[in-house]
């Protein structure tokens, strides 16, 4: 970039030099062999300045290429930052046997509330609360289905059908209740 800038500033100055003693001339060889000599000096002249045109616009190109990974980077930053924020006191949890999702912190009695987040959007980054859905008669079956990608459905385990059967708190298995001895 700097040779360049030399190079065009030196080839001016030689063509001004030359134009100088233009007038004062007498000589028509001499006209003739000035003349040839201011020729090639202004062909050198527009080299130098072509090629500072190049240099220049490989410079800005550059330029631009590192503004625009430079907004990349603070994108992901923010992305990155505003990721951090929404999953706060979030944890991975199960709330039916071999169902995990991400959930609050338990409550006093121990059982986690809706919203419940997909676990697979969670790993991306995406927060997405999952619903809950019903299909089938008889045979009734539940699911937590996720509203940005139908792929992460997760089937509760049968027989729990109400949302209120999820995040209940971990606690002994019931004990059975005992028949009441006969009186005699
Ligand atoms: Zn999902």
């Amino acid at each position: 970039m700097i040779g360049e800038i030399t190079a065009a500033t030196s080839a001016l100055a030689g063509i001004k030099t030359i134009v100088d003693g233009f007038v004062a001339e007498r000589d028509a060889v001499k006209l003739q062999q000035t003349r040839a000599e201011l020729f090639k000096l202004v062909a050198d002249a527009w080299q130098a300045v072509f090629a500072l045109q190049l240099a220049l616009q490989s410079k800005v190109a550059e330029v631009a290429k590192l503004e625009g990974e430079k907004r990349e980077l603070e994108e992901k930053l923010t992305r990155a930052k505003a990721g951090a924020t929404q999953f706060e006191g979030y944890e991975l949890a199960q709330i039916a046997r071999g169902l995990f999702v991400y959930t609050s912190a338990p409550e006093a009695d121990g059982s986690r509330k809706p919203p419940y987040l997909c676990p697979t959007c969670m790993n991306d980054g995406v927060r997405s609360i999952l619903n809950f859905q019903r299909e089938g008669g008889r045979q009734e079956q539940a699911y937590f289905v996720c509203p940005k990608n139908s792929g992460h459905r997760l089937a509760a385990p049968r027989g729990l059908w109400s949302i209120d059967h999820f995040g209940r708190p971990p606690g002994p298995p019931q004990v059975e209740v005992a028949t009441p001895p006969s009186g005699g």
